[in-house]
């Protein structure tokens, strides 16, 4: 029975009713780094981290009292101790047998380390490509941005001639308390565009500094207006943005770049879709229904092309002819990996196309049930209350 044990690829270990460890097979021994004669007749909890070592004890008294079951039968993901003190993740599950000399239990375990830095590289991998969809996209309103950039620093420039100006003047004709209003009023002025450059800067930054992913309280309606002033660099000032915000919306557990990083892609999509057309409208709103915040982004433009709807939040699909066709996809893994979901109404005869976010900010648990919608957006437009898509 034990050279049986042994072969096995998954950890087992038999305790007796006092949690002592009656057998500890060969794949225990190379995930635990102990010979089993080390452990052999010792309590199991010197296997698991002090919370559980402690409770563990309780657990087994508590199912023979009760016939309760915590983890017989049910198999869980828990942490295990090796011999060096190190922890590491094991998936367990536990099985019962009556015998002549009591009850025993029998563990088998899981080595899931290979599997978690798997879904670490993954999630890690998924950040890089995220972060690299960004820089393409600032990429693409560099030059907007540097022209944006040059608008201040030339009015700084000629605000400090003036005051100069001023000054030179002033060694002639002597001082006076009007002309210093006047200097005051110059250099505030100056201060206020350095402000702007700065501004844009800094939200540049934050767009393409190299950090994990990250999750915090923020507040949408502030998130989105920001993102909504990158966007604008450069674009058509015809074009009308409308901003519907919802009022007092509960904070939103997220990664405020990476939502950013939704509006951005999804309001250049849309500036995209009404260039050049008269009377060009972009709404964006925000608001909340009983677990979701809401972000939706509409344009007034032609809608999506028939030919573009299938796989539209695929990669590299696009219908432009400098496009990388990253934005949707990108935007709706971000929607997703908070627990969230993207979804498109495309319009199409004279309705401009409309995308959503819904983001849950009860919880993330909610992610599972979100994902597994449909990508197509049921539910009113804002501002045609009525209509089924
Ligand atoms: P890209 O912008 O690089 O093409 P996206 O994934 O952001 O990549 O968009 C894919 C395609 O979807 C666009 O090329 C365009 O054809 C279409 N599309 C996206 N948003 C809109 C919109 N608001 N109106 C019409 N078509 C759109």
């Amino acid at each position: 029975m034990a050279s049986v044990l042994d072969t096995a690829v998954d950890g087992i270990i038999i305790i007796d009713e006092h949690a002592r460890m009656m057998m500890f097979n060969k794949a225990c021994e190379r995930m635990f780094g102990y010979e089993a004669a080390e452990v052999i007749g010792r309590n199991v909890s010197m296997l698991t981290p002090p919370e559980h070592a402690e409770v563990h004890d309780g657990y087994v008294e508590a199912y023979k009292r009760t016939g309760h079951r915590k983890i017989i039968g049910i198999g869980r993901e828990v942490r295990a101790k090796r011999k060096d003190g190190t922890y590491f993740p094991i998936d367990l599950s536990v099985g019962e047998a009556i015998t002549p000399e009591g009850r025993q239990f029998i563990g088998i375990l899981r080595d899931l380390t290979a599997r978690k830095e798997t879904e670490r590289r993954l999630t890690e991998l998924q950040g890089d490509l995220i972060r690299l969809a960004r820089v393409s996209a600032l990429d693409e309103m560099g030059s907007a941005i540097a022209h944006e950039l040059n608008q201040p620093l030339t009015a700084i420039i000629l605000y400090l001639q003036a005051v100069e100006r001023e000054l030179r003047r002033a060694k002639d004709t002597g001082h006076s308390e009007e002309a210093d209003a006047r200097r005051f009023a110059i250099i505030k002025k100056a201060q206020g565009e350095a402000q702007r450059a700065g501004s844009i800067i800094q939200r540049i930054r934050q767009l393409v500094e190299k950090r994990g992913p990250e999750r915090k309280d923020v507040d949408l309606n502030h998130l989105v207006d920001d993102a909504i002033e990158l966007t604008q660099i450069g674009q058509d000032r015809i074009v009308n943005v409308v901003r519907d915000y919802g009022a007092d919306l509960p904070m939103l557990q997220a990664d405020p770049v990476q939502i950013q990083q939704i509006v951005v892609n999804l309001v250049r999509n849309a500036f995209e879709a009404v260039r050049g057309r008269e009377g060009g409208e972009i709404i964006v709103s925000t608001s909340l229904d009983d677990r979701h915040l809401l972000l939706s982004v509409e344009d007034n433009g032609p809608g999506i092309a028939a030919e573009m709807l299938d796989g539209l939040f695929q990669a590299f699909k696009t219908g432009k002819r400098s496009g990388m066709g990253l934005g949707l996809a990108i935007s709706r893994t971000i929607a997703q990996s908070h627990g969230g979901e993207l979804l498109v109404d495309p319009g199409g005869s004279d309705r401009g196309a409309r995308f959503a976010v819904r983001l849950p900010f009860l919880s993330a648990q909610l992610s599972a049930e979100s994902a597994a919608d449909a990508g197509t957006l049921k539910g009113p437009r804002p501002s045609e209350p009525k209509r089924e898509v």
